[in-house]
């Protein structure tokens, strides 16, 4: 066993850190306000190549791994959550499954438009009616001499406004159980028929886009499909295992702010003639809190090392996803409470990393689908 990381990880890490801090920290609130992404980060990321860091070298892609990208999300997520689902997505929701079940031409065609960031990727799962039952969806595909044509409506797309790539999930065989008649396509956004619904306003999170995207007699061609015809589900579980790490790391960046500001903030809020950090109580607090994101962190980084050598993470990333999500929650109410009534007001950032928290406990898989499928691993059926 080894817990040092690789002078590549390190070197990748810190250059993430410098800029999250240089780039994000200062704009994190205005963004947050305005709801919107300043384009000046889309471009230096780019830059920087954190668009295509988990792309191999020969689609113009850093060829980094999943542990990479989970250090790199820490400190992405530490800065603005916004920014780090938004990456997240990108990486691991749409670029993953092309370099996984994508054919070659599939791979030539998409991922250097990834990896640039000329393209920004999309996932669409959810439905109205089909939520923690991803299976249930409504959303058809049906193959017109060479086209597939797409009916149906995706909710809560993350990265819906700016997309340039959605990877679309629809059923192609509607006489057989749920999960077997769901097919994978890739869509891009001009697609005649594709157009961006309405724009959720958020709890937390509220730079990063959430669209719904709408699909009316959407024609893309035969090869669009990913995949095996009728193995969409399984594509899209598999996704989720690295999306649900991904997560698990933004999860960890927002616990982490929460606790650097708690202490930052204990050791200058004074009240009965010390600062409050000499209280047993906050510093209980903060003990707590350092255990649990140590903790975190430990099954994020176990569960990106497995999908990193291509062994099932699936238990793995949903123990990663739930334990950070409740780690992140737990802290940012946690800091909250120790900056007191300042900590409920625009005064300090506490606020934004409390709402932020919230939807790590939702996306890619409620807390309570991690713990069924935890389950499932422990007692199969
Ligand atoms: C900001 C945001 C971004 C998102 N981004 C994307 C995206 O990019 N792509 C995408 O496809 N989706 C996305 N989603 C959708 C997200 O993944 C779903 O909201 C989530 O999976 C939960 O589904 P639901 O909202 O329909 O809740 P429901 O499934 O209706 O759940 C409601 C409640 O019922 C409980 N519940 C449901 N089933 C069970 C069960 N079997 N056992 C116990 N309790 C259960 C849940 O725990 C929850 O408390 C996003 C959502 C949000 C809010």
């Amino acid at each position: 066993m080894d817990f040092q990381l690789t002078e590549q990880q390190v070197l990748v890490r810190d250059m993430a850190k410098s800029f999250a801090e240089a780039e994000l920290l200062p704009r994190a609130t205005k963004m947050d306000r305005q709801e919107f992404l300043d384009p000046e980060v889309f471009a230096t990321m780019g830059e920087l190549g954190l668009w295509g860091l988990t792309i191999p070298e020969a689609y113009g892609g850093a060829g980094m791994g999943n542990v990479e990208l989970a250090l790199v999300l820490e400190e992405i997520n530490r800065a603005c959550a916004s920014t780090g689902v938004t990456l997240s997505v990108h990486n691991s929701l749409l670029g993953s499954p092309i370099m996984r079940f994508g054919s070659d031409a599939q791979k030539q065609r998409w991922l250097p438009e990834l990896a640039s960031g000329k393209r920004i990727g999309a996932y669409c799962l959810t439905e109205p009616n089909a939520g923690s039952d991803a299976a249930a969806i409504a959303t058809s595909a049906k193959l017109v001499g060479e086209q597939w044509v797409i009916n149906g409506t995706k909710l809560f797309v993350t990265n819906g406004a700016f997309a340039g790539l959605f990877i679309v999930y629809a059923r192609t065989d509607a006489s057989v159980s749920k999960a077997k008649g769901i097919s994978a396509f890739l869509v891009p956004k001009e697609t005649p028929g594709l157009t961006i619904g309405k724009a959720e306003k958020k709890c937390g999170i509220r730079a990063s886009s959430t669209t719904e995207v709408l699909f009316d007699n959407a024609r893309i061609p035969k090869d669009a499909l990913l995949g095996p015809l009728n193995g969409g589900f399984k594509i899209a579980m598999d996704t989720l295992d690295g999306g649900r790490i991904g997560i698990a790391a933004q999860a960890l960046g927002i616990g982490r702010a929460a606790l650097e500001a708690s202490i930052k903030y204990s050791r200058e809020r004074e009240q009965f003639g010390k600062p409050i950090g000499d209280f047993q109580a906050i510093q209980w607090k903060l003990a707590d809190m350092s255990c649990q994101l140590e903790a975190s962190r430990m099954l994020v980084l176990k569960a990106a090392w497995l999908r990193d050598r291509k062994e099932s993470c699936t238990q793995a990333a949903a123990q990663a996803k739930l334990t950070a999500s409740r780690t992140a929650n737990f802290c940012a109410d946690e800091c909250l409470q120790i900056h007191g009534g300042a900590g409920y007001t625009d005064h300090f950032h506490v606020e934004r990393l409390f709402r932020d928290a919230r939807i790590t406990e939702i996306y890619e898989g409620v807390t309570d689908v991690q713990r069924i499928v935890i389950a499932r691993g422990l007692v199969p059926s």
